[in-house]
Parts: structure tokens; sequence; C-alpha cells
């Protein structure tokens, strides 16, 4: 049989499913910030060379064949296991929750080239998280910077209705905050601090380098990790099982 042609792609795996017995399919994002799903043949038998290699959050240099449906991982060599990620429980909640929203965030067949890089520094960012409060914060920010990236970037200086510069609400399914007054009707409409408004701010403008050493209470970065999980959720309108587990522990 003639062999099929490979193209090589530099990836990120963001999840993986059972495939029949012994199969897996894996969901990665290219460097080029494509979505990309291929099938790891014998990838869940003991011992498998691709088992490892494919794991979330491994960076790999991938070969991909053309199958008659999805395509074949035939190979791949591991460029950052991101092992610092894998350390504890809640680095892993955290590092699994960002590529459940790079997931729903990156497309077969759309290129995006600020994807990988974003997803890719978050992960180290994790991995250099030292204590809870800057591992919700970095998982905040990632959200914030991708969904912000994608159009969903929230209004944080003015009422959205009317302006008012006071806004002391935040109210997720209308993109930002609301003033006392406009706020009265709206249910759902959080009520939200100066510090947490520059907060979501400094989330979406910072470098996580910034991130990473500022200071920063449990109160504060439960709540910022609480409205970047409303505001993936609502518009990526999608149930988050990775965030919520993240909130849970
Ligand atoms: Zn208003």
């Amino acid at each position: 049989m003639a062999r099929r042609p490979a193209v090589r792609y530099k990836a990120v795996m963001l999840s993986r499913t059972k495939l029949a017995e012994q199969d897996l399919i894996v969901t990665m994002m290219t460097e080029e910030g494509e979505q990309l799903r291929a099938v790891a043949k014998g990838a869940r038998k003991p011992g498998s060379r691709l088992s490892a290699r494919s794991e979330l959050f491994v960076e790999a240099d991938v070969m991909i064949s053309k199958g008659r449906n999805l395509g074949i991982l035939t190979e791949a060599e591991v460029s950052d296991a991101h092992v610092g990620a894998r350390v504890d429980i809640e680095h892993v909640a955290c590092a699994s929750a960002m590529c459940e929203i790079a997931r729903l965030t990156c497309y077969e067949d759309l290129k995006d080239p600020f994807l990988f890089p974003l997803l890719s520094r978050s992960l180290r960012a994790c991995e250099e998280s030292t204590d809870r409060p800057h591992l919700d914060i970095v998982a905040a920010a990632y959200v914030f910077k991708v969904m912000s990236h994608a159009g969903w970037r929230p209004v944080l200086d003015a009422c959205i209705a009317c302006e008012e510069p006071a806004a002391t609400r935040f109210c997720v399914s209308v993109g930002g905050v609301l003033c006392e007054s406009c706020a009265r009707n709206v249910a759902e409409a959080m009520p939200v601090s100066q510090n947490e408004l520059d907060w979501i701010g400094a989330l979406i403008g910072l470098t996580f380098d910034e991130l990473l050493v500022a200071p920063v209470d449990d109160l504060t970065s439960s709540k910022l990790l609480d409205v970047a999980h409303r505001w993936a959720a609502t518009h990526l309108d999608a149930r988050l099982r990775a965030f919520e587990f993240l909130r849970g522990i």
C-alpha cells in the first residue's frame, strides 16, 4: 500500500476522548491557532508511546497522516510537557480549565496566530504559580484575554446603558458594568467593587510576568475566577466542567 503523505505540526493537546477499544481521538491546537483532531491508534494499549505524548497540555511536534475522516496521529515528539502543571491537583485543574476554554475558542480551518502563544504562556504561568490565588488569576486572565481577543471584551469604565461613570454592578449577559439605577431591574447584576473592576482590567492588560508578582488575596482571586467562569460559560454558551472542577476544589 502506498504510504500516505503526512503533515508536521507543532501543537498543544487540549482534550482526549476514547474511540473503539484501544484508540483515542486527540483534539489539539496548532501553532497557527487552528483546531486539529486526529486519531491516536493504539494509544490506550498499556505502554503506548503515543499515550504519554498526547497527554493533556503537552506541546509536541506531531505528524498527522490523512485518514478516511479524521487524520491519524502517527508520531509525536514532546517539546514541552508542562510538567510543572502536573505537580498537584490544583495545578492540573487550572491547566485543564484553560485547555477547555482553548478548545471552545479555536476552530478547524481557521488560523489565528494569537492563540497558541497565549495558551503556551498561560500554561507556563500555571507552572510558575506558587499559591492558589495566583493559580486562580492565571486561569481568569487566560479567559479574559482570549475572550477579549474573540470580541467579548467587558466594558469596565462606565455604565453600559447610560455611561454614568459610577458603576457598581457587573452583569455578564449585558457585557460589563451597570450603574445602580440601570441595574435595578437586572436580576443577575452582581455587586462589584472598584478594586475588582481594576483587577478585571489588569487581567486583560497586564502580562503574566506582572500578574504573577502582583499581590492578591484569596477573596479577590476567587471572585475573579467566579466572574471569569460566568463570562466564558455565558458567552461561549457552554457548560464548563473543568472550570467547575477548578472552582470546586
Ligand atoms: Zn446606568
